[in-house]
């Protein structure tokens, strides 16, 4: 089976980074159609994927646009249209895998007379984006997909509560490989030195920045915890987020943490600092539709606490593989600190069985035939 994936962003976010694991295995029977230039077409290439940018204009279509915005960026849409339903003719599937990829895969499905898959990575909520954007996508879906792959329970539930039809959807987590994520004593070693962490108790946040993603609830969380805690703050604003960036540095100077808060940005050696760090904290606001980070901190064999909501409760069992706290509470946040470096035994236990565990549930391979078996039972 020839796929043709389509994908909206230049950068990699969690999305993207799954996309790079499901396309693999196909080699030359796939291509990554993306709809703008930039790192991920990169990475694509480093990973051997075929990959061509599709898009002559950068797309405008924002989260939370409105009806008009979204019928004025339809009309910027025609020359990438005519240019995906002229590629997906040499191709048996079109998968879209995010939103504007879906509006775009479900038009060329219909004119160039290819089944439709959608992967949602998203919680199609008014929480996440605009009445505009939750009526189109699901209408799409709806109407064009043949197949809607939910990351989680939490996702396919907002997609069938939006209107979405439950017999379109399949659950499938994001799948890794245990291997990646064993990085060598000696990096991890370096890096410690390098960043300076040696004796520290260093909570990692790895993510994007951005307001829903709650990085100022750890530092809030920050100023109640002993002088050893120390925060690394990992992950860059990818889509214009620098306000948000600016109040972060704000907060740290005003608390006075500067000593305590490291910014290092975008990182490409995530298992190497996860394995640098004592606990992995994940504090979205907002329900997280997979939360690939919590998977990742497991796999290093990190603890790892996360917001009680969306996907996460989905991959933590409390005081089992992990922690839960409420999200936007920080007081809860300080507490699972305190108990990770006061009951480091319990701790240790928990995140072994973590790792065990996460081998096991989201091993690749498995994830990547569960989705060729769901493709060929339809069209192979
Ligand atoms: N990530 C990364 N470099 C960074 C920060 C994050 O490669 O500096 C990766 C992280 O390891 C994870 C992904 O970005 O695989 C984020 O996925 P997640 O599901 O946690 O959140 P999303 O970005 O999809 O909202």
């Amino acid at each position: 089976m020839k796929i043709l994936f389509l994908d909206q962003s230049g950068k990699p976010g969690g999305a993207e980074l799954c996309l790079i694991d499901i396309a693999k295995p196909y080699g030359d029977r796939a291509l990554v159609g993306l709809f703008t230039d930039g790192p991920f077409k990169k990475l694509l290439q480093q990973h051997q994927i075929p990959v061509e940018v599709l898009a002559t204009k950068p797309i405008s279509v924002r989260k939370q646009s409105n009806l008009l915005q979204a019928a004025t960026s339809l009309g910027q849409l025609t020359p990438l249209l005519a240019k995906v339903v002229q590629t997906a003719k040499k191709y048996d599937v079109i998968y879209a895998n995010t939103q504007k990829a879906l509006v775009i895969g479900a038009l060329a499905s219909f004119i160039a007379h290819r089944p439709l898959v959608y992967h949602l990575h998203d919680i199609l909520s008014p929480e996440h984006f605009s009445q505009t954007n939750l009526r189109v996508a699901v209408t799409l879906a709806n109407g064009f997909a043949s197949l809607v792959i939910a990351n989680s329970q939490a996702s396919q539930t907002a997609f069938v509560a939006a209107g979405g039809r439950p017999e379109l959807t399949e659950i499938v987590y994001n799948g890794f490989a245990p291997e990646n994520y064993q990085p060598a004593e000696s990096e991890v070693k370096k890096l410690q030195q390098q960043l300076e962490l040696e004796g520290k108790f260093v909570v990692g946040h790895f993510s994007r920045l951005a307001p829903w993603k709650g990085q100022h609830i750890l530092i809030e969380a920050l100023t109640q915890c002993p002088p050893e805690v120390t925060v690394i703050l990992v992950g860059d604003a990818l889509f214009g987020e620098q306000d948000y960036v600016q109040k972060l540095h704000q907060q740290v100077a005003t608390m006075g943490l500067e000593h305590r808060v490291k910014f290092l940005g975008f990182r490409t050696d995530i298992p190497q600092l996860m394995t640098a760090c004592d606990l992995v904290a994940h504090t979205s606001t907002s329900p997280e539709p997979f939360g690939r980070v919590i998977v990742e901190a497991m796999l290093c064999g990190t603890p790892v606490v996360a917001a009680k909501a969306g996907g996460a409760m989905e991959l933590v069992e409390h005081g089992s593989n992990g922690f839960l706290v409420t999200p936007g509470e920080p007081q809860e946040l300080v507490q699972i600190i305190h108990t990770c470096l006061q009951e480091t035994e319990i701790t240790a236990t928990i995140a072994k069985n973590a790792q065990a565990i996460a081998r096991q549930r989201f091993d690749v391979t498995a994830i990547n035939q569960q989705i060729a078996s769901l493709l060929t039972q339809r069209w192979g």
